[in-house]
């Protein structure tokens, strides 16, 4: 029996067959997903039982500071001085000096007037989005755009209008088609998740400009990874900084904490304080993980020599991918998409590596159109040459053995 391509919208819908596609994945061994690891090493190492030690090739962490000791000795301190918990949601007894030691910390890092923090990058995007955006209003995303930023413009009950995939032309379309709305917000991810390419952000901001609508960008996945110095999408493009008028990002990638931040003007984040609900109406983040992302913006400036390394490491394993024949999509970044197409092939590969001491995920229908199944690999600045040298062995090994190269 083939595996069922579309598990996460079973699971969603709690369907009495979901539970049969995941046995399915069980019986055949191709499980891997809630799969814990009790052990992290600074080296992008991870410990899992069954396994036992696994080359990480599946993280956010692209700085790799995730085990700083720097970052630990930060979240400790912070423990002991304000606990583990905090007195409630921010606006009313939670807020700690740490919070707005940390809001000034992102406000100075993405060079705006101010910052608000969030508990998680998804609340942030939920949250804020559909304070700003209300009815009549209209939210337009491209179609790639994280789930995160879709759920926040429905939960808008703004007009919700989508554009092909980086396409200005499709984007113009839409922002004609919305020119009645009183408010316009276009809402784009500056990298994509799952193609690893980036947005065409000089073209999105003109237009934006042209017809009068505000421009979000969600730097999930480029803060701390693009630009000179890893302040994200603005310094790669050499775009002023007042480009973007929302500029949310997490803190659970890069910075190895957990939470989520809008960066923009004092007003904007004035409003939000006392108007999106993720903050209002929730407990405020931890000190400890306010800690660690103080401490690791800190050392983003301090060791540039981890963006050198990621940047020579994904080189490094993109080439021996595609020198090997693979198709790695339109990535600019360390995001690989390894394409395999067909959802076995790309299930088993992945079961390839896992027993091989790779930890790593095939991604397929619906979180990527069918037919472009794929394994999604993430290259980190702690990997050394030695581990990645191993996993495109090990991936183009698999990849021979299954009839995808
Ligand atoms: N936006 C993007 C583009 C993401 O990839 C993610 C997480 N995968 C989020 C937002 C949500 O961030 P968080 O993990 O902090 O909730």
């Amino acid at each position: 029996m083939p595996i069922v391509e579309d598990l996460n919208t079973e699971v969603a819908r709690l369907h009495p067959d979901a539970f049969l596609s995941i046995e399915e994945h069980k019986r055949q061994g191709l499980y891997f997903w809630l799969q814990a690891a009790d052990a992290v090493t600074a080296d992008g190492h991870v410990t899992v039982e069954g396994y036992g030690d696994m080359i990480m090739l599946g993280s956010y962490s692209y700085l790799g500071l995730n085990q700083h000791p720097l970052i630990n000795a930060a979240a400790k301190e912070a423990i002991d001085r304000y606990g583990t918990g905090t007195h409630g949601s921010r606006l009313l007894a939670g807020t700690l000096e740490i919070h707005d030691r940390l809001e000034r910390a992102i406000a100075e890092f993405k060079h705006t007037e101010a910052a608000v923090t969030f508990t998680t990058g998804y609340v942030a995007n939920l949250s804020v989005i559909s304070s700003l955006m209300g009815k009549g209003d209209a939210v337009i995303c491209d179609k790639s755009n994280h789930a995160s930023v879709i759920d926040g413009c429905l939960f808008s009950r703004a007009e919700f209008l989508r554009y092909l995939h980086n396409d200005m032309h499709s984007l113009e379309n839409r922002l004609r088609e919305a020119s009645h709305c009183p408010q316009k917000l276009v809402a784009v991810d500056a990298v994509f998740s799952m193609e690893g390419d980036i947005v065409n952000l000089p073209e999105v901001s003109a237009l934006c400009k042209k017809y009068g609508a505000y421009l979000m960008v969600d730097e999930a996945h480029s803060i701390g990874v693009l630009g000179k110095n890893g302040t994200g999408i603005e310094e790669h493009f050499g775009l002023p900084d007042d480009t973007i008028d929302v500029k949310m990002g997490t803190l659970s990638k890069a910075i190895p904490s957990s939470g989520g931040y809008i960066a923009g003007s004092g007003n904007l984040c004035t409003f939000i304080k006392h108007a999106a609900r993720g903050f209002v109406y929730s407990g405020a983040p931890s000190a400890a993980s306010a800690a660690a992302a103080i401490a690791a913006i800190g050392l983003i400036r301090q060791e540039s020599w981890r963006l050198r390394n990621l940047r020579e490491n994904t080189l490094f394993l993109k080439s021996k991918l595609f020198g090997a024949g693979f198709d790695l999509g339109v990535t600019q970044t360390p995001i690989l998409p390894v394409m395999c197409r067909d959802t076995q092939k790309a299930a088993h590969l992945a079961r390839h590596c896992q027993k091989n001491g790779i930890y790593i995920h095939a991604i397929y229908h619906p979180t990527v159109p069918k037919g472009k199944a794929r394994l999604r690999a993430a290259v980190l600045a702690c990997h050394s040459i030695g581990d990645l040298d191993y996993c495109a062995r090990t991936i183009i090994q698999g990849a021979k053995d299954l009839g995808i190269l």
